[in-house]
């Protein structure tokens, strides 16, 4: 007989297991034998592929076909100089594409750095205690505990459960639930047999105990796993407009090279030297290092946010972040501390303060403390060798409360419980006692006050007469009002052989539980943050709305005096119409809602062309978790589906990480730009000495080798390090950036090529005649081009450029905001970049080699001295054209 076909005991025992789990030191020795439960995934590319293919991809080939006709030409025409640019050509092959493969290995690696970030943990039965370990760890035979929202770690056996439901749709493609059980069944196949768990499949309700029967790849979703594997990411937005910016700018550089062959053979050059420089022109200005910069500069922001506990699932969701408009977030855990304690009780028509219980006489409530005490899904697992519960934090706090009032007792059996959801707002569970069964109730009033016909007063059990009802109303919002969540607990005593739909019927009322969970004391900074950066926070909570108000008040997220607060109930007679004009309203809190609503109100905004990020928990939560531009799962409370929905992970629940991370996604945005300036900003003063030259029949000033020496020398690590700026503070002082925004403004095109990029062409320039003049060249002189006067004239135009864009690299750190409030060395990476710039600079013209390479002759001091004044001018005019742009707001 198979596994799923025999009883409870026969599968445990076929398994060599026990029904309390499995001895570590056996365990142990299963995992050797049995290996990690990881699914193997087929490697992606090999290294060596990958190093290929930076250079083989589109831009690359299109300098190899510059190569090939440079040496083409060198055969046909030898003496022109054909055969270095064909080299120097080579050279930025390599260059680029080791450069490409290293950006690109180091942005993989800070993303698989993250999944390392949050492991997934199972609860499993070993030595007789419940402890959280690693999933890799499980071997067969470990009995694991499950429950909502749980992924099924392995495939496992069900020996007990409540009220157990189960998607399947990652192994099975059925995606209704399916409810299962821990008897024995006649089914053949195995998957299809309701006592049977999958790996990779989800709780959707109830609790299970289940024995693991197999692990990692063999476990049937591991035998599929490599159908699903090798799925690559589609590139993001971001990267799709920077593919299309490339080849944008890589037509304009085709088009300049042809335009300017066509101009050289209308002035009549000499063709070998005009279709040289043609190649050259094309070669200088295809961005082949684009792409590889802006993802590895997403990817270093994904590091920095999870050094500010956001996890990020989904590169594209970095920029998504950054354009965010309006957040819904949860209140219990995210703002406030979920650190729960009952502050006071309401029983027999009075308020008591728990400070004050031990010197009232409280033995009458009893019951109340058993709800308190026993009616919860907590478990106790083994902590550093103590045992402790493991849970809700409200139901370890209500259960202290209870123990601390009914002293130490033996817990009676619990046979059967309907769990807790957001919908239902209640819980019930069923126990043995020694006069019988009993069940207890705790949950929101207003779900568990119409299940009472009873109400406790002292001693006494009365019909509830609507004059008691009204009094309770008035004792939640009274508690409510002060911020305190509220929980009502009743009981009743049932016959074996019941009914499970009639448990919640009846009930007796025992009072009510004020508990107060303080706001976490960052929240109220980062709503204000938000406030300036004109992002909307919207909380959505399952709480009363007294409650919700209270705490609303209190971190500031609500100010004004008349604040609309919508409840479930109200939402759910607006039509979509209704609540769309509802969201109009300045300050909203959704209070009493339950999951799927939710997802009408990201709908809904979504719908008003808001960016939402939404925050979430639970299974429920999963559909507004996909739907929202940015869905937002708890690292520490938050349920396995509902991380696998999400695009980002709070590793610490907290409100203020939202706001943290949304702060960093702006500044990607920023930083691109940023090095998009930098860099389109010299292609200027390469390009206006060429067409002097064929203008003013000058010589001609800048080499096409030494074009390539700024482009993919010098600009190089000061562009990267304006890609990886820390976000400045100005980034969350104004609105959103809209979505449909393209990277690529008129504002930063103007900037870089008519504003910086003209005064680093007139410094070029005037460089290049002051060593001309100085060296005796008058205007229409001829110079050959190896004197060592032309040597010297051209290093003086390159040396120029390089220190216009050392000036340039920390004009670029901003737009509007001055170069000094930034600090000169505050971001490492520019120190760095510029030390390299000035270490090639010095390269290139004071040493053997580099003159050689690079057409350059030793300049002297008196030339340095002629170009720093128009560094310092550049620095003079874009700090006042920036003072001009911050007063003109
Ligand atoms: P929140 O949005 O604050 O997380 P929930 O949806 O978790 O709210 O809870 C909504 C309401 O359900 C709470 O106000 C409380 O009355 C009730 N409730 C919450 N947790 C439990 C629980 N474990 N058992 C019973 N009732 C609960
Ligand atoms: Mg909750």
């Amino acid at each position: 007989m198979k596994l799923h076909q025999l009883s409870v005991a026969e599968a445990i025992t076929t398994l060599h297991s026990d029904a309390n789990g499995l001895a570590s030191t056996t365990a142990a020795a299963r995992l050797t034998e049995f290996g990690a439960n990881t699914i193997q995934h087929a490697p992606t590319a090999s290294p060596v592929l990958r190093l290929l293919r930076s250079f083989t991809h589109f831009f690359a080939l299109v300098l190899w076909l510059a190569v090939l006709l440079a040496f083409v030409a060198d055969g046909l025409q030898p003496g022109q100089g054909m055969g270095l640019l064909g080299y120097a050509i080579l050279g930025v092959i390599l260059i680029n594409g080791l450069f490409s493969f290293w950006q690109e290995y180091r942005a993989d690696q800070a993303i698989s750095a993250l999944e390392k970030l949050l492991p997934k943990h199972v609860k499993v039965f070993r030595d007789g205690a419940m402890t959280e370990m690693a999933v890799a760890e499980l071997v067969p035979g470990d009995v694991v505990a499950l429950e909502e929202g749980d992924e099924i770690p392995a495939d496992c056996r069900v020996i007990e459960c409540f009220g157990l439901r189960s998607n399947e749709a990652t192994v099975t493609g059925e995606s209704a639930a399916k409810n299962k059980q821990a008897t024995s069944s006649n089914e053949e196949d195995l998957m299809q047999s309701p006592n049977i768990l999958l790996a990779g499949t989800t709780v959707l309700s109830g609790q299970a105990k289940a024995i693991v029967f197999a692990t990692g790849m063999h476990t049937e979703f591991g035998k599929i796993a490599h159908l699903t594997q090798g799925v690559r990411q589609r590139p993001s937005p971001l990267q799709r407009e920077i593919i299309r910016v490339s080849r944008w700018v890589a037509g304009l550089a085709l088009a300049l090279g042809v335009l300017f062959f066509i101009i050289g053979e209308a002035i009549g050059l000499s063709f070998w030297a005009n279709f040289m420089f043609a190649i050259g022109i094309i070669v200088a200005n295809v961005p082949e290092g684009l792409l590889p910069t802006v993802t590895l500069a997403l990817a270093m922001a994904t590091q920095r946010m999870a050094k500010r506990n956001a996890l990020i699932r989904h590169l594209p969701s970095v920029e998504t972040l950054g354009s965010t408009s309006v957040i819904c977030t949860d209140k219990t855990g995210t703002l406030t501390q979920n650190r729960m304690t009952v502050r006071q009780v309401y029983v027999g028509n009075e308020f008591i303060d728990v400070a004050q219980t031990a010197s009232r006489p409280l033995q009458a409530y009893q019951h109340l403390f058993e709800v308190a005490n026993y009616c919860n899904e907590l478990k106790l697992t083994r902590n550093h060798g103590e045992i402790q519960p493991w849970g809700d934090p409200m139901e370890i706090a209500l259960m202290q409360f209870g123990k601390s009032m009914l002293g130490d007792q033996a817990s009676p059996a619990r046979v059967d419980e309907i769990p807790f959801d957001t919908d239902r707002k209640r819980q019930t569970t069923v126990h043995q006692s020694a006069e019988g069964l009993i069940v207890y109730v705790k949950g929101a009033p207003e779900t568990v006050l119409p299940r009472c016909n009873q109400i406790q007063q002292d001693s006494d059990i009365t019909p509830i007469a609507t004059d008691s009802q009204q009094q309770l109303t008035e004792a939640q919002e009274q508690m409510a009002g002060k911020g305190l969540r509220v929980l009502a607990c009743a009981y009743r005593r049932i016959q074996p052989g019941y009914a499970r739909e009639t448990l919640e019927q009846e009930l007796i009322l025992v009072g009510l539980i004020g508990l107060e969970d303080p706001p976490r004391p960052e929240v109220p900074a980062a709503l204000e943050k938000c406030r300036q950066a004109g992002i909307r926070t919207i909380m959505v909570t399952g709480d009363h709305p007294h409650t919700a108000l209270a705490i609303a008040r209190e971190i500031g997220l609500v100010r004004t005096v008349t604040p609309v607060v919508i409840t479930g109930a109200q939402l759910r007679r607006f039509s979509p119409t209704e609540l769309q004009l509802a969201l109009d309203a300045e300050e909203i809190i959704f209070a009493r809602v339950g999951a799927d609503q939710k997802l009408r109100i990201v709908t809904a905004l979504q719908a008003k062309k808001e960016v939402v990020a939404v925050t979430g928990d639970g299974v429920n939560d999963a559909p507004a978790l996909k739907k929202a531009d940015i869905g937002i799962a708890m690292g520490v409370s938050g349920t396995d589906v509902a991380k696998e929905a999400a695009d980002m992970i709070l590793l610490d629940d907290n409100f203020a990480s939202i706001v943290s991370a949304i702060e960093e996604g702006r500044a990607v945005f920023d930083n691109i730009r940023k090095f998009l300036t930098y860099i389109l900003t010299s292609n200027v003063p390469e390009i206006i000495p060429y067409l002097a030259f064929v203008l003013f029949k000058i010589p001609l000033p800048l080499t096409i080798i030494q074009i390539l020496a700024v482009d993919l020398g010098t600009d190089m690590l000061p562009a990267l390090a304006l890609g990886a700026e820390p976000p400045h503070p100005s980034v969350m002082q104004r609105p959103p950036r809209p979505r449909q925004e393209p990277l690529l403004r008129w504002s930063l095109l103007s900037r870089a090529y008519l504003f910086l990029g003209i005064m680093e062409a007139i410094a070029a320039m005037s460089a290049f005649f002051y060593v001309l003049n100085q060296g005796g060249w008058n205007y229409g002189d001829s110079l050959a081009t190896t004197t060592p006067l032309y040597l010297q004239a051209t290093a003086a135009c390159l040396g120029a450029i390089i220190v216009m864009q050392v000036a340039n690299v920390f004009l670029c750190r901003d737009e509007r905001e001055s170069f000094m409030r930034f600090g000169l060395f505050s971001n490492h990476l520019i120190v760095a970049g510029i030390a390299v710039e000035i270490g090639l600079l010095l390269f290139i013209m004071y040493t053997p080699w580099g003159n050689q390479l690079f057409g350059t002759a030793p300049l002297s001091m008196d030339v340095w001295w002629f170009i720093a004044p128009f560094a310092f001018g550049m620095l003079v005019l874009e700090e006042s054209r920036k003072a001009w742009a911050r007063r003109s707001r």
